[in-house]
């Protein structure tokens, strides 16, 4: 059929009298809508039957799009299997992965896409080749050239072919200060060239000024923020834009003398405002301050993108700044859904495509009404969406100049075509490098073309009708915060895990520092022991330090001996029958109580940490969180485990299982996780009806006396729990044989551990009972690396569970195991990165790693790093500033042993061993070969690897490619066993059964001959 096609110049000079537009309502909206749907038709009858390639239906890569769309798991394993295979540099391998990634035999994969591998026979090996040529094909569509050199003869010819360019670098995942100097010389290199090719190209749209459509650059690039700085943050908010702008700077200053476009693109929203921030703070500037070829990315799909819009054209107004909007609808919808969720955030994007399309018009009339000011680049493939621009463009009389059409290269090529055929000045945006960093992108965009609401999908792979599509029509996929199993949550509802702050929003950065200026006015806060609800204070003065700076004291403690000991204990024996008969809901009420007044003081909980512990800001606020999701959840299980259980079912008899207190707990307590495994070691032993004498370590008293006031102030009666800080060599023993106490609840070294469990085990005279201990004691953990792991992701996990607070977490890795054709390029990615890292006190909001928490722990430290240098090769040795604090240098030793003492013993500080094995299952034989089992990781793309970590890898948390820190309450019930612990599971669902005894009624129900029926 012959399509005829109305010029765009025709459309722009038709008078429009109308200027209401696609937000209001009645007729002129009718007609606004049909005049979008006429556009739209006519953009249609341009692209004509045309498909784009990767939807061809008879190619293989067309099938394997097609097989992905309509099969979910599929379309996961093949995504997988696309993302390893850059790293497989043998045929071998490629065919021992797509043996396990396709040959499980429940798997139903069509024949015809030949991924059927059995074994690797010479003859796989050849189809292993020619599937990984498939695939190479298949991604090279989506980059314009590999290096920058390849770029220009690709991007020439797409101006030759009518269209600007917009050309990105990959890899923004830099992990290191030197890879992001290389990424931002790339950017320079690659602008040498183009400089030099400029003079050639003739001016789109035939305009005489040298500039592209009379108004546009012709050189365009697009820069990735997060890829401008290795350490960029939310938190550290002010000196991310500082370092990103030192990158920054050299780039607008080439691209201002050769009249070039810089764009920073957007990417995941907790860099979205700090983006927004980078954008103007640099455009204010005074040598780039009238500079008019820059611009920035908006997201539709955000629910703040209007917010941030108005922002942006108001900061432009006042400065007389003339920027360009791309407007998106956003790449990263899958991702940020699952993080909203992983987090419990409230989710930052709208969860319904008719939604975001609305939002995404919505906005471009926004810009289009101020475009004196913001230029619009609409970047959509969707047709309904360029259609409604082009029409509001029309009605509100905006140049054609302000507006041009972005698209993406390899994506929608008869979108592209038609809308060059259109005449609309259309750019495409080009990705240069290789498959290896450019894989995020790429799978953004396969995820995109294979949605099933995506237009191009619909369009192109369902052959929906043409007029469907331009009706703003979208389906919904609701996406919220996972609800955990209500484990008896009653009319609490479900548990669910305290958010951590965003640092992303500005109230929260404020709010923490004027937190911390609070607490800091406070000091020395007096802290006296508590028996009874009453304060004793004692000559026995202990002093917290902050461990930043050893003069600044934080708490000034009252030390308890023997006597006060003595006493807690009693009085909480007394206390105890009364508490053991009160019913266990309401119990667990104070627990709810007690979590709503820590969350009331979370910030100063979490600031009095960063000076009392050492703690960085986001790991005392997650310390607090974790406190606050013990209350809750423990407070839960205890409702379902007050719940008494039928066992067994013979007729005549009724037999039940129920839990009682053991009596008086003692509760010694680390200073590492000074709230959460206080709380949660303290609400457990409470919630289970236990009467509970406290101590605190010495290190962390301040926040051991507020643990004792929140439960205090939420109505815990004062019997029942005594605060007792102290000396553990005076006390320690003490607590752990007195007679009256029932049960330990402890955590701390294992020296400690197996002294508690030894004094424990001895009955003495006047017990009553069998003392039980709960004991989670240290670790040495490991983070194994197999051949085909991300490294991208290795580094930045292995640095946060290496060093992430010091390394003083007993689930901190040290030891991490690589394979052999990976150490080097490794180790020299991790040394760079650890280089980089921001050392310094913790009350520094971009601080990684700051000071340990004593003189004692520091001289441990340091004597393990001379060992280390004496067993292996020293690889990163990097002091940390601050001349008062208790500093120790974050460490990296190569070529360690199993043998090694480095290898075997826990050092609870910054020093990291590499260790190399030759093969899986060697890794797995280092990392099973000490005395504890905690923690462990894994990181692989082999399922087989992965499966056989999940086996033989024996700790009590073991996690696939991920860091080994970080537990969360209900999701990783946290313990481990050998020298790690008895076993216990802290926030999982066996943890209270340790605080109470079983006991079990069984009643005859026969009575002469008669039985209750059931
Ligand atoms: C030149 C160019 C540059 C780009 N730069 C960026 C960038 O810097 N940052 C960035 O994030 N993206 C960027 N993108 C990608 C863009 O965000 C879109 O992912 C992509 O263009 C698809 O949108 P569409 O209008 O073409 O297609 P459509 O099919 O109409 O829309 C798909 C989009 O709708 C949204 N969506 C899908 N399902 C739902 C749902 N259930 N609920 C709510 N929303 C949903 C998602 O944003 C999805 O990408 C760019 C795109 C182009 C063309």
């Amino acid at each position: 059929m012959e399509l005829t096609w109305i010029p765009l110049s025709l459309i722009i000079g038709r008078s429009t009298r109308c200027f209401l537009g696609g937000f209001r309502g009645g007729a002129m909206n009718k007609a606004f809508e049909s005049r979008v749907r006429r556009t739209g038709q006519k953009l249609f009858q341009l692209i004509g039957d045309e498909v784009p390639p990767l939807f061809h239906k008879e190619s293989w890569t067309g099938k394997v799009i097609a097989q992905c769309a309509k099969d979910e798991a599929f379309k996961t394993e093949f995504l997988r299997f696309m993302d390893v295979l850059p790293s497989l540099k043998q045929a071998e391998s490629v065919a021992e992965h797509l043996i396990e990634y396709f040959g499980r035999p429940e798997q139903r994969i069509p024949l015809d896409l030949k991924l059927h591998f059995t074994r690797a026979s010479p003859a796989s090996l050849k189809r292993a080749e020619s599937i990984s040529k498939e695939i190479r094909e298949m991604v090279e569509k989506f980059i314009a050239a590999a290096t920058p050199g390849e770029a220009l003869p690709k991007l020439s010819d797409l101006r030759g072919r009518g269209m600007a360019f917009s050309a990105d670098i990959l890899g923004e995942a830099v992990v290191s200060e030197a890879e992001a100097d290389a990424h931002a010389q790339r950017y320079l290199d690659l602008m040498e060239d183009l400089g030099r090719a400029q003079a050639g190209w003739r001016s789109l749209g035939g305009s005489d000024n040298d500039l592209d459509w009379g108004v546009a650059a012709k050189i365009n690039l697009s820069i990735k923020p997060s890829s401008l700085y290795s350490q960029m943050s939310a938190r550290g908010f002010d000196q991310s834009i500082s370092r990103a702008k030192e990158r920054l700077r050299p780039v607008f200053r080439k691209a201002m003398t050769m009249g070039a476009h810089i764009c920073l693109d957007m990417e995941q929203v907790d860099l979205k405002n700090l983006t927004l921030a980078l954008y103007r703070s640099l455009m204010e500037e005074p040598e780039f301050r009238r500079y008019p070829h820059s611009g920035t990315v908006l997201q539709a799909y955000l629910r703040e993108s209007e917010t941030d819009l108005r922002e942006l054209v108001s900061w432009a107004k006042k400065r007389r700044h003339r920027a360009t909007i791309r407007l998106v609808k956003g790449a990263y919808w899958e991702a940020e859904g699952v993080y909203a969720c992983q987090r419990n955030w409230p989710v930052p994007f709208y969860t319904n495509k008719r939604e975001t399309d609305e939002n995404f018009e919505k906005l471009a009339r926004l810009v289009l009404e101020n475009h004196e000011w913001v230029h619009l680049a609409c970047a959509s493939h969707n047709i309904r969406s360029i259609a409604w621009v082009m029409e509001t463009a029309k009605e509100l009389k905006a140049p054609p100049e302000r507006v041009e059409y972005q698209v993406l290269y390899g994506m929608a090529e008869p979108v592209q075509k038609a809308l060059v055929k259109a005449g609309l000045p259309v750019r495409v945006y080009a990705p240069v490098g290789e498959m290896i960093p450019g894989m995020a992108y790429l799978v953004r965009r396969l995820l995109e073309m294979i949605s099933r609401e995506s237009f191009l999908w619909q369009r192109f792979g369902e052959g929906a009708p043409r007029g469907q599509q331009l009706k703003n029509r979208g389906s919904t996929s609701p996406l919220g915060p996972p609800a955990f199993d209500a484990s008896g949550g009653g009319e609490r509802g479900t548990f669910q895990n305290e958010p951590q702050r965003d640092w992303s929003i500005e109230k929260n950065r404020s709010s923490f520092v004027e937190a911390l200026r609070k607490a800091r006015k406070k000091f020395p806060i007096t802290v006296p022991i508590v028996i009874d609800g009453e304060a004793i204070t004692t000559v026995r003065e202990i002093l917290s330090r902050n461990p930043n700076d050893w003069n600044e004291v934080v708490g000034v403690v009252s030390g308890a001996g023997t006597e006060e000991a003595e006493s807690a204990i009693l009085a909480a024996a007394d206390a105890f029958p009364k508490w053991r008969d009160r019913n266990p809901a309401r119990r667990a009420e104070i627990l709810f109580h007690t979590a709503a007044g820590a969350r009331k003081k979370r910030d100063e909980l979490a600031a009095i940490q960063v000076y009392e512990a050492g703690k960085t800001w986001a790991e005392a606020d997650a310390d607090v969180c974790e406190g606050i999701d013990f209350l809750e959840y423990y407070a839960r299980e205890m409702l379902r485990l007050a719940v008494p259980q039928p066992v067994g079912k013979v007729p005549g008899e009724e037999s039940v299982l129920f839990y009682e207190p053991r009596g008086v707990a003692a509760v010694i307590a680390p200073w590492n996780f000074p709230f959460a495994i206080s709380m949660g070691m303290i609400s457990a032993a409470l919630v289970t009806g236990n009467t509970v004498v406290y101590k605190p370590s010495s290190n962390s008293c301040v926040t051991g006396t507020m643990i004792r006031s929140l439960f205090s102030k939420a109505g815990l009666p004062r019997e029942v729990l005594h605060f007792l800080p102290g000396s553990g060599s005076e006390i320690g023993d003490f607590l752990v044989t007195h007679p009256r106490v029932a049960l330990i609840a402890f955590t701390g070294s294992v020296k400690v551990g197996l002294r508690i469990i030894g004094l424990a085990g001895k009955t003495l005279e006047g017990s009553l009972q069998v003392k039980n201990v709960v004991a989670e004691m240290g670790g040495k953990n490991a983070i194994l690396v197999d051949t085909d792991a991300d490294l991208d992701e290795v580094v930045v996990h292995v640095l946060q569970s290496a060093f992430g607070y010091q390394g003083q977490k007993c689930s901190a890795c040290s030891r991490l195991i690589v394979h052999e054709s990976v150490y080097a390029r490794l180790a020299d990615r991790l040394k760079s990165a650890a280089e980089s890292l921001v050392l310094g006190p913790a009350e520094d909001p971009g601080s990684f790693m700051g000071a340990v928490i004593d003189e004692t722990a520091k001289q441990k430290i340091l004597s393990y790093i001379e060992i280390g240098k004496q067993e292996g090769t020293l690889l990163v040795e990097r002091s940390v500033p601050g001349e008062r604090g208790h500093v120790v240098p974050l460490t990296i030793i190569g070529d360690i042993r199993p043998e090694h003492r480095l290898a075997q013993e826990e050092i609870f500080g910054p020093v990291l061993a590499l260790m190399r094995a030759r093969t899986f299952d060697e890794a797995l034989d280092m990392a099973n070969s000490t005395s504890y089992a905690l923690t462990g990781a894994v990181f692989s793309r082999s399922p087989r690897n992965l499966a056989l970590a999940r086996e033989k890898f024996r700790v009590g948390n073991l996690y696939l490619n991920r860091g080994c820190t970080g537990a969360v309450v209900g999701r990783h019930p946290f313990g481990g066993f050998k020298m790690s612990g008895g076993g216990s599971k802290a926030g999982g669902p066996d943890y209270l059964l340790q605080f109470m005894v079983p006991r079990n009624v069984a009643e005859n129900t026969l009575r002469r001959g008669f039985a209750p029926k059931e």
